[in-house]
């Protein structure tokens, strides 16, 4: 790579952000291309979340991936968001079109790309939804808006219940057209009575992922059928336990790996306006 007077910064903020791989994968492809830009991370706090937007503007940063815990507070501080930040109060991506600081949410993107890459379109499917926190409320609005049919969430009684039911209230006015719903996880009548109805499962909890890697919130494997799409968020290990049951039932899956990085194929398209070599960044990077 080299630097030089015109090269344009790009960075992650947020904390921690020393395990990141995304500037690798940003450096990569800009590699690729021929940009002359670098990607960096920052470790940035709650307390200087305000000094860390306005240093975008400063420094004249072509964009910004945000991750945890600022996805929220960097909101205030930005020219405008996306409908999906405005629904669910999360931006993980800034676009600086001259000087205006656009927000975006693209993990929803991720999951909707990662099933277009496989030939899978969202637009008219139900889906049974595993799960309220930030990956599944991010995962529901994008695929509201592309057109789902129905959203059926199922989240245990847990913390995220009533946080839960604000979202999908702010989901569905956003996205009149689909059908969302909240159900009890416990429930496990009214699961396989979903599951059985839908074109798609996806798991966006944390169950299949360190320390609950082993586990699956579907215990009882005859809720699969062949015809049944099954996806999971958790992208440590690749192939959850849910994948691996689900494919020995004859489903076709899709892994969390392939979601992680067409979500930063969706920043990189919204930096560049360029299609990232998706395939290729999980092998280089990931694998
Ligand atoms: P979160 O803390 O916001 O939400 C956690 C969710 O898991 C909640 O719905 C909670 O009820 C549920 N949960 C936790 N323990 C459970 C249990 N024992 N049984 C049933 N449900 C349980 O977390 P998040 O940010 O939404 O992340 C969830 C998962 O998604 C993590 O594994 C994370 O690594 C992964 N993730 C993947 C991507 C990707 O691009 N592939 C993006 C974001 C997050």
């Amino acid at each position: 790579m080299n630097i030089d007077g015109h090269t344009r910064l790009l960075g992650l903020i947020g904390t921690p952000v020393g395990h990141s791989k995304s500037p690798a994968m940003y450096n990569y492809c800009f590699e690729k291309y021929g940009l002359n830009c670098a990607y960096l991370a920052f470790d940035v706090d709650m307390e200087h979340v305000e000094d860390a937007v306005a240093a975008i503007r400063t420094f004249n940063l072509q964009g910004a991936n945000v991750t945890m815990p600022l996805k929220n507070a960097v909101i205030p501080y930005l020219d405008e968001v996306s409908p999906a930040s405005l629904a669910i109060g999360s931006v993980n991506t800034i676009v600086n079109r001259g000087g205006r600081l656009c927000g975006y949410v693209t993990d929803g993107m991720g999951y909707t790309g990662e099933l277009r890459r496989g030939g899978v379109e969202i637009a008219g499917k139900t889906v049974t939804l595993l799960g309220a926190g930030g990956a599944a409320s991010a995962i529901a609005i994008e695929a509201a808006l592309e057109g789902a049919k129905e959203i059926r969430v199922f989240n245990k009684r847990d913390a995220f219940w009533d946080r839960a039911l604000a979202n999908l209230k702010t989901i569905g006015e956003a996205a009149p057209a689909c059908k969302i719903s909240l159900s009890d996880l416990d429930d496990s009548e009214a699961l396989r009575e979903s599951i059985a109805g839908s074109d798609i499962l996806t798991n966006a909890t944390r169950v299949g992922m360190k320390p609950m890697d082993g586990e699956s919130l579907i215990t009882d494997t005859t809720m699969f059928r062949p015809e049944l799409i099954v996806t999971d968020v958790v992208y440590d290990p690749e192939e959850t336990k849910l994948l691996r049951d689900a494919k020995a039932a004859g489903c076709r899956t899709f892994d969390g790996l392939g979601m992680l990085v067409e979500q930063g194929a969706a920043s990189f398209k919204l930096y560049t306006g360029l299609d990232m070599p998706v395939g290729e960044v999980c092998d280089a990077i990931y694998r």
